[in-house]
């Protein structure tokens, strides 16, 4: 039964979602919104989307414009967002207007990778040995600090290795500079890791958190290609990962799904943990819920920006989740046909090499 939306009111089923973005992860959450009896209204500039196909309502219009983003947030009873570049003008635009979720610190913080690497190690977490670089004379310092191989990261901006270049032996400091476009920058250490896996965990309105299983990914081309639960690490390790995440959202101040990348170093008794960074969104690396957990990471963001309780993150199994990227969505036909693979595709017109075209899990009834 859907009730009048009333201000200041809690949320209930048949509130207006708003999104800001409407790629696949929109899609997807507009889809578990759905679920819930919540309708979505996508606010994004380009004229075709993956999730205007399945949202109530869509904005079209750049993120600065200020008379469309004032009638989106009328027609909208909260907001959430599906990727951590909104202009924080936006954010605080809509944040001033209706509930904002996550926050605008959190975007603040998450949004730059050097304030993300201050305040997670502020949290008493390990993070890479890192240096802020803003000139060439800092990058050089910054070097001979840190030593070589290392890496260098835009600040802002970067996603799937996107900005970002690995400073070896012979690489000259100048070009690497040129690279990355002469923008503000981390130095980073690099880290010699055995695995990376990753946190997706979500938090409440009232505090509450619900962590997925620990997820190890395997990259392909810098994009993630494969993602496994469960994680190949001992009991200890996972829990002080989710640990981390634990620590990350709450010192946040977190509403809705989050994702913390980690590196694990070392083997067995001797593995420990090195955060990465920091999704404040659903996360492709949390895509094999819908199937392998008995909430999924969408419907978990849609109760968490909603004030709704938290649903159960228990896994259903051993999982496997399995990117689809440019061509390899052509394979839907055999996909389809496989007994127990779930095919989910994004509805892009076009598979560009590199472009997330779609997914499947796999799960399997566990041993034991
Ligand atoms: P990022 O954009 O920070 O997620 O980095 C993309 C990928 O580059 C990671 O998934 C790692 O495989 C690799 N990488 C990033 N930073 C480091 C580092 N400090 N040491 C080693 N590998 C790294």
């Amino acid at each position: 039964m859907s009730a009048p939306v009333v201000e200041g009111q809690p949320l209930a089923p048949g509130a207006v979602l708003g999104i800001i973005g409407g790629g696949q992860l929109a899609r997807m959450i507009a889809l578990a919104a759905a679920d819930l009896g919540i309708a979505s209204h996508i606010f994004a500039p380009e004229p075709e989307n993956p999730a205007f196909d399945v949202a109530a309502a869509k904005t079209v219009a750049p993120y600065e414009d200020e008379a469309a983003l004032a009638r989106f947030a009328e027609a909208v009873d909260v907001v959430t967002y599906e990727f951590e570049n909104v202009p924080a003008a936006t954010a605080a635009f809509l944040a001033a207007r209706k509930p904002l979720h996550p926050g605008a610190h959190a975007l603040a913080v998450t949004q730059d990778r050097l304030s993300e690497k201050r305040f997670v190690s502020e949290q008493g977490l390990t993070v890479a040995p890192f240096r802020a670089v803003d000139s060439l004379a800092d990058l050089e310092a910054a070097v001979a600090a840190l030593g070589r191989p290392c890496v260098l990261k835009t600040r802002r901006f970067g996603y799937d290795g996107k900005g970002q270049v690995k400073i070896l032996a012979g690489t000259d400091l100048a070009d690497a500079y040129e690279a990355i476009g002469r923008q503000p920058a981390v130095l980073e250490g690099f880290v010699s890791f055995a695995r990376e896996v990753s946190v997706v965990a979500a938090r409440g309105t009232d505090g509450s958190f619900a962590a997925f299983d620990l997820c190890e990914n395997e990259h392909r081309d810098h994009i993630l290609a494969f993602t496994r639960i469960p994680a190949q690490v001992t009991a200890g390790t996972e829990a002080s990962a989710i640990e981390a995440a634990r620590r990350i959202g709450a010192a946040l101040g977190y509403v809705g799904v989050f994702a913390v990348e980690m590196f694990i170093v070392g083997e067995g008794a001797s593995e420990s943990v090195v955060v990465n960074e920091i999704a404040p969104r659903v996360h492709n690396s949390g895509h094999w819920t819908s199937e392998g957990a008995q909430t999924s990471q969408f419907h978990q963001h849609v109760r968490a920006v909603c004030g709704f309780p938290l649903g159960s993150a228990a896994r259903r199994g051993r999982v496997e989740m399995e990117n689809l990227i440019g061509d390899a969505a052509l394979r839907w036909r055999e996909l389809l046909a496989e007994p127990g693979a779930h095919l989910h595709l994004y509805g892009k017109r076009e598979a560009r090499a590199g472009r997330k075209m779609g997914h499947v899990t796999r799960v399997w009834p566990e041993q034991g």
